[in-house]
């Protein structure tokens, strides 16, 4: 496996971009669980967490729920560790794939009156780092991603499981 620099520089990172393999982009809790489910999973962690950003603590609205996910590259399983509130821009560059280099993704953010510059400012005030160390970053989460959409995943929601039952049943029969 050729990502060890990657994990290194990476746990130096208290914001990191996480794209999704592309052949599991549908496939997230959200979309998995019921709508009243998640809101009372949001509530669950206002109380838990209470109402900042997870990552970088900022108290200003809104928060948006965030899948941290976990890879095994040998197994090939996508494992759910965690979900928690992340404020808008933490959350944006979680998803860059999408804001910045997806046209659809470019012209929400240009309508929220958010640029790609914006999210890279926030990435480096959030990590103490440079620019440069930005782009490094961002093209290793890029190869990372083409490597990791060569393959089926194979998903395990670990203690989030209990949610999806419901839809799951579903999904089956159709
Ligand atoms: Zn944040
Ligand atoms: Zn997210």
């Amino acid at each position: 496996m050729g990502w060890a620099i990657d994990v290194a520089n990476t746990k130096r990172l208290k914001l990191t971009i996480e794209l999704v393999p592309s052949t599991i982009w549908f496939s997230s809790l959200y979309r998995l669980m019921s709508k009243s489910n998640w809101r009372a999973l949001k509530e669950e962690i206002y109380e838990k967490e209470g109402k900042r950003c997870y990552i970088c603590g900022s108290t200003r609205p809104p928060f948006e729920l965030h899948e941290f996910w976990e890879y095994d590259d040998e197994a090939r399983v996508q494992k759910l560790v965690g979900i928690h509130h992340l404020c808008r821009l933490c959350h944006m560059v979680k998803h860059i794939g999408f804001w910045c280099h997806t046209s659809n993704g470019r012209e929400k953010l240009e309508k929220l009156g958010l640029s790609r510059n914006d999210l890279i400012a926030h990435f480096c005030r959030v990590n103490g780092c440079s620019e440069k160390e930005f782009f490094r970053h961002e093209d290793e989460a890029f190869k990372i991603w083409e490597w990791r959409s060569k393959y089926d995943w194979r998903q395990d929601f670990g203690k989030y499981e209990r949610f999806l039952t419901l839809k799951k049943h579903r999904r089956k029969r159709s």
